[in-house]
Order: structure tokens, then sequence, then C-alpha cells
């Protein structure tokens, strides 16, 4: 038996509890993994709360990363001891999760836990921080160097905005961050952040073209935020897309692509290859300094889990939240 957070779904609708599972209930696969720690993104809050359809397959057992230790493997590239990481692949989606503490897996889904880190700091950067290096790494593929200006960081003070703006600044950028939260300015500064801007400055409707002024933008955020980010955008600057907290929606113009040249660089770690997630962690092993990371993580268990996916949902969460699974 082991225990896992089960999201369960019936006429009333669906319910996530913590709950004792039988070892014979895990899905198939050819690695089995004994979890040390999970964490919560955006996603997992949607997942154990209900609040959009990222569940496709019920019961479910939520969590889109897992950092733990092979216990079992009929794959080729993975042995008993093993210690490994798991991002994304529709796993809490559709494949049992990592908010338990078994999982059974595909073992071509996992990479190796990088020396750099422990279980806990892999998960304190989790889907959210090598979201944030997967567009680190688009800004630098598009040519974005620190001397060309500002990064612009929106949603600055949840997971994927706070890994960015300690990325980016230790990388030498000049990071302005936005926020819906003017009491996480000297959060963000303590970061790397050289100016903290209000989020009601982005998320209005905006004008196709604005005063040109970032070289970069990471934006956590979709909807006017994207849009205005991408009109503030400087000639040939590159603004990358990973998130919606905002919006689904993109209520802009082409006028910032086809007068400014500006490029919109789409940002997807679910389905991700495999070669640019270990670019992504090796980078972030490099680059990501473990004093920011500790700064920006704080630690719950698995039982706390349902109710800060609410809490996260409703924005109050700043930076990442590491969920302790095994002793
Ligand atoms: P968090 O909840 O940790 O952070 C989201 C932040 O967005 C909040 O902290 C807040 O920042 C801001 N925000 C929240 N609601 C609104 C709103 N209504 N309008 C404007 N800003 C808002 O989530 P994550 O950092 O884990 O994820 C951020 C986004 O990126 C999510 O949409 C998530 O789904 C997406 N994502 C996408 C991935 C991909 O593969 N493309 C991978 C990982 C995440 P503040 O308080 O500073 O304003």
């Amino acid at each position: 038996m082991f225990k896992a957070i089960l999201i369960e779904k019936d006429e009333q609708g669906q319910r996530a509890a913590l709950k004792d599972i039988d070892d014979a209930q895990l899905p198939e696969g050819n690695v089995t993994v004994k979890v040390a720690c999970s964490t919560l993104n955006y996603k997992d809050g949607l997942a154990i709360t209900g609040k959009s359809p990222v569940v496709r397959k019920f019961p479910m057992v939520p969590g889109i990363d897992l950092a733990g230790t092979v216990e079992a493997s009929t794959h080729p590239d993975w042995r008993p001891g093993d210690a490994v990481v798991l991002n994304g692949w529709g796993v809490g989606e559709t494949h049992w999760g990592g908010l338990a503490e078994r999982a059974r897996l595909n073992g071509d889904w996992l990479v190796p836990l990088p020396a750099a880190f422990t279980p806990a700091q892999a998960m304190a950067i989790g889907t959210a921080g090598y979201t944030a290096m997967l567009c680190v790494l688009a800004l630098e593929r598009h040519g974005v160097r620190p001397e060309h200006g500002e990064v612009v960081v929106t949603g600055a003070a949840g997971g994927v905005g706070s890994v960015a703006v300690a990325l980016l600044a230790k990388l030498g950028y000049t990071v302005a961050a936005v926020t819906g939260r003017p009491a996480e300015a000297e959060y963000l500064k303590s970061l790397g952040a050289a100016s903290v801007l209000a989020r009601s400055d982005f998320n209005q409707p905006g004008k196709p073209l604005a005063k040109e002024r970032w070289a970069g933008a990471v934006d956590t955020v979709g909807s006017h935020t994207l849009a205005n980010v991408c009109a503030q955008a400087k000639y040939r600057g590159v603004v990358t897309a990973c998130g919606l907290a905002g919006g689904m929606d993109l209520p802009a113009s082409v006028a910032p692509f086809i007068l400014r040249g500006v490029t919109l660089a789409g940002i997807d770690s679910v389905m991700c290859p495999r070669a640019d997630r270990l670019l992504a962690w090796q980078r972030l092993a490099t680059d990501l300094d473990l004093g920011k990371l500790d700064l920006i993580t704080r630690e719950i268990s698995l039982a706390e889990a349902i109710p800060v996916a609410q809490q996260l949902l409703d924005g109050q969460v700043r930076g990442r939240v590491v969920v302790r699974v095994a002793a």
C-alpha cells in the first residue's frame, strides 16, 4: 500500500483526497519510482481543484513532477537506486502522477537527477523552473543578450516568474518584474529584479504599438498582458509565451511582428524533446543560484497539497512549493 492524493469523479463532481492505495492499482509502466518529493504547479492547482479540465482520466493521482529513486525497472536506462526526475509528458493528467509515495512510469520520460540538486531542490525547480529555463534558452537562441536592453517577466512572484527573474539576473540581464502583489517588491528585488512594475499597467487593453521598452520577455500571464508586452517590445525583440494565468486569449494585432520584427516564441514543457530537457536541467545546474532557490521555496506535506492548491489558484502562493512525500 502507498499514500497518494486521488482525484475521483462522480455525478456530484470531482473531489481530491489523501488515500491509501494498493500497489496493484498502479498503472502500466516499466519503471517504478519511490517518490521523495513532488511539487505544486499551476496545472496541479487546476487538477486538484477541478477548475479546468486538466485531468483526462479518473481516478487520477495528480502531480506533473516528481523526484525520487528507482525501485524496479525493466527499462534499459534505469536500475534500482537511480535518482530520477520527471516533468510533464501528461503525467498527473492522463497517467498517475507524483503526488504519491510511489509512481509507475515509462522510463523514456525520466531524466537523471542532476548531481547539483537534492530531490527537494529539483522539485523546488519543478516544471515551473524548468519552463523558466526553456524561456531563457529561447531568448538566447533568438539572440537576446544582456546589452540589448531590459527583459520583462510577468506574473513575476509566481513559480515560473520567480525562477525566471533569478536566472535572468544571474545571467546579467536587467530584469523588470511585473506583479499584482506590490508587497512582493522586496522579494523580487532580492531575486535580482532591477525594477518592479504594477500588473495593472499591463492587464488592460492597450495600443497595437507602444513605446519600445523590452529586448526580451518571459510572459506567464497571456491575454492583454501578453498583447501589451508584444506591443512594447523593441525592434527585433523576443517575447516568450508560456502561461495563461491571466487568460487564454490573445487580443493583439500583427503590428509588432510586421513593423518591428518582434518574435513571439511559444514555450511548451510537457512534450518538450528529451535533448532540450537535458540541456535545460544542465543549465539550471550552472545558472540557478541555490541561495535564491531557497528564498523562492517553501515545503509542505502531501496532505497539505489539497488546500494549498486552492491558494495557488487564488494567487496567494509566492514562488514555489515543494511537497515532501517521503519522510
Ligand atoms: P503560479 O500560480 O505560481 O504563478 C502565476 C502568477 O501569475 C501569479 O503568482 C501572479 O503573479 C500572476 N497572476 C495570477 N493570476 C493573474 C491574473 N488574473 N492576471 C495577471 N496575473 C496573474 O503559476 P506558475 O508560475 O506555476 O505558472 C504560470 C503560468 O505558466 C500558468 O498559466 C501555467 O499554466 C503556465 N505554465 C506553462 C508551462 C508550459 O509548458 N507552457 C509550464 C509551466 C507553467 P503576481 O502575483 O506576481 O502578479
